[in-house]
């Protein structure tokens, strides 16, 4: 068979701040760059860190020394046959930017779920970050155990224990714990033998399209004469469906109108120029990873993520914008987090899709909850949404709705 252009498996790094997250995909990718220090926006929407790799199989050689993203195969220095490509996206660590995480993962497939060896575990963030598992119902979960060269062989076992105990009753509690020296490359390989044996997720190819803008650029050089201006370039994950060079798009909410006392939306019409994942040029795109759509859009609009939160589909089958949902709540179970009903006016962080958008609570009946929202959003029923709320004078994720 062929190899596919485009990523088979979307995988997600989470794990504690500075646990080695990095690291691990730099070994993977060799081509990691850290996410820019400008990345935070507006609306706290956040640039996912992203790469791509090959993973590739020696076929003389068993075993996970067989299995590279390098050009050598470390059993017997033959050359490696590509076997799958991969995406690597970094979900952003911070509690407040977790609700994105949540929206982001609508397009990841596994986890690498790094956790130090030099810390105990769990640390605050490894325990949001299992929350997050669970609530995705993510199952395809390699715990990664980092820092092991620096606590000693004894410690990293008694370390072990303490994740084995920590992961007990979720719904990872079997997952692998693969001890790694990212730097050194030590178990790198039995790394990617997993990812290559992981069960492929079935796309949906079939259904009206629909991609998650994850980021915009102007591709222009600046000074650049008017009548060879390129056309603004949006990157995304496509949920469903598949679209093709040439197809007629809407993107929507789309760019904000003039000022007035409640934002207003229009939607942007364009047309698929060209699509890409990384340096393959594609005819046509499926889930899978990231595609880069080249468009008629003014640049002016997709500059500097301009459009990030938006989401793209063929004209007339997109769902209409809304300003209000009605949300079935369900709370965490957080110990951490002091009990408060939810009242109304409440102001509370919804993530969706690729984006987090305020809301206020206009009215609660049990676990039904109506909320206003600041700023428009195209999405549509059954969609889950992450929620987070106030409480004690910080923002916590307390819980995820299902949209009614
Ligand atoms: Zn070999």
């Amino acid at each position: 068979m062929e190899l596919s252009k485009q990523s088979v498996l979307n995988i997600g790094t989470l794990g504690h701040i500075d646990h080695g997250k990095t690291s691990l995909t730099r070994a993977i990718t060799h081509t990691w760059t850290d996410r820019h220090s400008e990345s935070i926006k507006r609306n706290m929407t956040i640039k996912l860190g992203y790469a791509d790799a090959v993973i590739k199989k020696c076929d003389k050689c068993e075993g996970p020394g067989s299995y590279t993203t390098g050009d050598k195969c470390e059993g017997c220095e033959g050359t490696p046959k590509p076997l799958m490509h991969i995406s690597l996206l970094d979900a952003p660590g911070h509690e407040t930017l977790m609700a994105t995480a949540i929206a982001g993962s609508s397009v990841i497939d596994a986890i690498l779920f790094v956790i130090a060896a030099n810390e105990p575990c769990p640390m605050q963030q490894t325990k949001e970050h299992l929350m997050i598992i669970n609530i995705l119902g993510l199952k395809n979960v390699i715990i990664v155990q980092t820092k092991v060269d620096i606590v000693g062989k004894e410690a990293a076992k008694a370390h072990e224990k303490q994740i084995r105990n920590f992961v007990k009753g979720s719904i990872i509690e079997n997952a692998p714990i693969v001890p790694v020296m990212p730097n050194l490359g030590i178990n790198v390989n039995t790394i990617l033998e997993m990812i290559a044996n992981m069960p492929k997720p079935v796309r949906d190819t079939a259904s009206d399209p629909l991609m998650y803008v994850v980021r915009s650029f102007d591709v222009n050089k600046p000074g650049v004469e008017a009548d060879r201006i390129a056309g603004g370039v949006i990157g995304g994950a496509i949920i469903k469906g598949t679209f093709k060079k040439g197809d007629k798009v809407e993107i929507r909410p789309g760019i904000k109108m003039a000022k007035s006392k409640k934002d207003t939306y229009e939607a942007i019409t364009t047309v698929i120029e060209e699509m890409n994942a990384g340096s393959e040029k594609l005819e046509q795109a499926v889930p899978g990873g990231l595609i880069g759509i080249s468009t008629e859009i003014d640049p002016t609009f997709t500059k500097a993520d301009g459009l990030v939160g938006n989401v793209v589909g063929l004209v007339g089958k997109l769902p209409p914008s809304v300003s209000s949902i009605t949300i079935k709540y369900t709370k965490l179970k957080r110990d951490d987090v002091p009990e408060q009903g939810i009242g109304e006016n409440e102001p509370m962080i919804l993530g969706m899709g690729t984006t987090t958008t305020l809301g206020y609570v206009k009215k609660v009946k049990k676990d039904t909850v109506e909320l206003e929202l600041k700023h428009p959003v195209c999405t549509s029923k059954d969609v889950k949404i992450a929620v987070m709320r106030n409480l004690a004078k910080r923002w916590r994720l307390t819980g995820y709705g299902i949209i009614s």
